[in-house]
């Protein structure tokens, strides 16, 4: 089997879907990759690497698409990338069906087997394959590093001859994937750490991670079938607002990270609760590429709002390329044993995993 690594094309993605420590694997197990010149270059991985790993380097990103079996990419594909592929062959990215219409068609056009790995379901069995968690786990880890730039506070406690420091007091709403790992980095820079979220089983995990929780009586069932959240109703969406003004007023700094699958992301913030916050409190707001947690968020940029600055910064896990990359390899070659056997794809579609994440097979549209 001929597996492809095209070089990345939207601005400012550094990562990569293979590595070449991954790469050298599947070399080993019997598969040709084929790896587009200066693909990993971004993430820290030279051409030399790939080549020392066994990889086959092409100078093009149309024969890295026109000569592979299947193609690995980490961005969606546009409609030019889906058209270089070979008829009957197959692709693996991250993405939603619905944002990418054009790319679709021309994938079912091009008879090409399309999965997303943005569709995979959340259950035991597809843990290793799971980018939303790996990629998800680097954005947490990165918000906090953001909030710790942009504070004018340390984190931990200091006691010096130039006085005690108290510790910086981070709040966390919604303990999610990202939510947990903001958590546990914040508590090892030695912020005194308190989170909030609508689904009371993680209640626990934020205690375990040595953090407060705090507690809303949602009086609703928050919890969707796969572990998702829910929409609150409009009512206990008033009251969670009003809670979390309350709560946000003593914070130093917030990092938001709160999402409906398929939905805008819920407002957590008001513009009103901004205003009740301390000068040079910081809200770094991860759900900023769905719309913001919190009202006064501006997608990819810095905002001051009273004194108050909020980041909304947009795909996080390129600004960590390496250990992203190596994550994001690591799962999607698990999701390429999952769907081969004997070197041949194998689409079966009475398995959940290859249900839920095939968008396009042989000329029809799966996923829209
Ligand atoms: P997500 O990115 O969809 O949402 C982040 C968090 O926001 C969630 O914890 C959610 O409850 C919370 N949230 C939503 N609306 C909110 C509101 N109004 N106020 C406060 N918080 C709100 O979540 P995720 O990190 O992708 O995780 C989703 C679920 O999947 C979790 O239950 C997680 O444990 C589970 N999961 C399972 C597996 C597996 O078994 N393979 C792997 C990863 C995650």
């Amino acid at each position: 089997m001929r597996i492809g690594v095209p070089k990345e094309t939207v601005a400012n993605e550094r990562r990569v879907a293979l590595t070449p420590d991954v790469a050298g694997r599947l070399v080993k197990s019997g598969s040709s990759v084929l790896v587009e010149r200066g693909a990993g270059e971004a993430a820290s991985f030279g051409d030399d690497a790939y080549g020392a790993a066994g990889a086959t380097p092409v100078a093009t990103a149309a024969q890295a698409f026109g000569q592979s079996d299947i193609v690995l990419k980490v961005q969606p594909p546009s409609a030019q990338e889906a058209r270089l592929c070979r008829e009957g062959s197959a692709l693996v990215a991250l993405f939603q069906p619905s944002a990418e219409r054009e790319a679709v068609s021309q994938l079912a056009a091009r008879t090409v087997t399309a999965f997303s790995l943005a569709l995979l379901p959340r259950i035991t069995r597809a843990q290793p394959m799971d980018v939303l968690s790996s990629q998800a786990t680097v954005a947490g880890y990165k918000a906090v590093l953001l909030a710790a730039a942009a504070t004018g506070r340390f984190f931990p406690m200091l006691v010096t001859a130039a006085g005690t420091l108290p510790p910086a007091r981070v709040m966390v709403l919604g303990a999610g994937v990202a939510g947990l790992q903001a958590i546990a980095t914040a508590r090892r820079l030695g912020a005194v750490v308190s989170a909030f979220d609508v689904r009371a089983a993680v209640k626990e995990q934020v205690e375990s991670l040595g953090a407060k929780f705090l507690e809303l009586q949602v009086g609703e069932q928050a919890e969707a079938a796969g572990g998702y959240a829910k929409q609150l109703s409009e009512e206990t969406h008033r009251r969670e607002l009003a809670f979390l003004a309350q709560q946000v007023k003593d914070a130093d700094i917030v990092i938001t990270t709160a999402a409906i699958p398929g939905k805008r992301a819920p407002i957590l913030i008001t513009a009103d609760a901004v205003r009740g916050m301390k000068p040079g409190a910081v809200i770094v707001d991860l759900a900023a590429e769905t719309g913001g947690n919190c009202e006064v968020t501006k997608p990819g940029t810095e905002v001051r709002h009273n004194g108050v600055v909020v980041l909304g910064p947009l795909n996080l896990p390129s600004t960590l390329p390496l250990h992203a990359s190596q994550m994001y390899a690591r799962n999607i070659s698990s999701f390429l044993l999952h769907v081969t056997r004997d070197g041949r794809l194998v689409v079966d579609f009475d398995d959940e995993i290859i249900r839920d994440t095939c968008v396009t097979h042989a000329g029809e549209v799966r996923k829209t």
